[in-house]
């Protein structure tokens, strides 16, 4: 007879109990609201790899959540401690977008025609550890939405220009919150030669913004945000930093994943807080605050988050240190290790 979801719950609380400290389970906000009852800590991909990197007792770390942030998780852990995620197959569109050949094409042409000494790679925690590697062993750093502003800080701390991928929507808001003006920042098209711009561009450019986005926070329109206007007048709309920079000018508030929790419960009891983000977290967080109406701004998931369910994670446990390890090779691990320390310090 086919387990039920209580038995599933049964099992891996049990699974829980037998490791004891030996494990701990992360959990994204994102993941549907079973998995992140189960898990030890919840949390943006900020907060996650902070747990990762501190953590010294746990032998056995699972992930859920994506690809991406495993691979991180198995960077900043320790020789002993292995990475396990219940899907290898959890992977990110975004993280997709910046094919490391790609990637490393665009900085080879950016950097030979503006100089190295005067370019920073800063890389969205959203991508291969690749990526992340390139960054570390060209003076750069991973970011996070959480951190974005504080890392471009730091970048032009550095040096004048910064090369931001993959994100391009999180690059423009992040450079329009610090002022940077419109005609100073390039998308960078990796199909095109030069990306789609001039030398001269190039030369003048003060941010580089590789073209990925996510197709899960651009799906939120103008149109979304006027209709839940005329409707809800008096609502707040608060919405994450990947959508697009005309939905983040049409809102009350931008944040990251962490910040809109915040928001969401610092908001005054009988308020009304429309989300623009996955649907998952708006879901769990109207169940957190009953006293409050939580809305989706439109419902958006994530099919790859979804990927992770209480089947693939009670396979996990009963399969602990052995299947679905992260692994990530060690000249890579190496110089990605660089680029997150950087955000670490930050
Ligand atoms: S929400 Fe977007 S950026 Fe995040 S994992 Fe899903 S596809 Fe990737």
């Amino acid at each position: 007879m086919e387990n039920t979801d209580q038995d599933l719950i049964d099992k891996i609380q049990a699974g829980k109990q037998r490791l004891g400290r030996k494990l701990m389970i992360l959990t994204h906000h994102y993941q549907r609201k079973e998995i992140v009852d189960l898990g030890h800590y919840r949390g943006d991909s900020f907060d996650l790899s902070q747990r990762a990197a501190r953590d010294e007792e746990a032998e056995f770390i699972v992930f859920c959540g994506v690809h991406f942030m495993a691979e991180s998780a198995a960077i900043l852990a320790k020789p002993r401690q292995t990475v396990q995620i219940p899907d290898m197959n959890a992977g990110c569109w975004m993280s997709d977008m910046a094919d490391a050949f790609l990637v490393e094409r665009a900085w080879n042409e950016v950097a030979a025609l503006v100089g190295e000494n005067h370019i920073t790679p800063l890389v969205y925690m959203n991508s291969e550890a690749a990526i992340k590697a390139l960054c570390g062993r060209h003076g750069g750093a991973v970011c996070t939405s959480s951190n974005a502003g504080r890392a471009f800080d730091w970048a032009f701390r550095q040096k004048e220009k910064i090369f931001f991928f993959p994100d391009e929507h999180l690059g423009r808001n992040t450079a329009n919150a610090l002022g940077i003006p419109a005609d100073q920042m390039r998308v960078f098209d990796p199909e095109k030669p030069l990306g789609g711009n001039s030398e001269a561009d190039i030369r003048r450019a003060k941010v580089f913004l590789f073209k990925g986005y996510c197709l899960v926070h651009t799906r939120f329109t103008l149109d979304d945000i006027s209709a839940m206007r005329t409707k809800f007048p008096d609502a707040k709309i608060v919405v994450h930093p990947e959508c697009t920079e005309e939905v983040v000018k049409a809102s009350d508030a931008v944040g990251s994943t962490s910040f809109i929790v915040k928001y969401a419960a610092e908001a005054p009891s009988g308020s009304t807080v429309i989300i623009g983000t996955e649907i998952h977290l708006i879901q769990r967080l109207a169940l957190e605050h009953p006293n409050k109406t939580i809305l989706a701004l439109k419902e958006s998931l994530c099919p790859n988050m979804y990927k992770i369910n209480l089947k693939n994670l009670l396979a996990c446990l009963e399969n602990i240190g052995k299947t679905n390890v992260v692994k990530v090779e060690d000249a890579i691990k190496k110089d990605a290790f660089i680029a997150l320390e950087n955000m670490l310090s930050l």
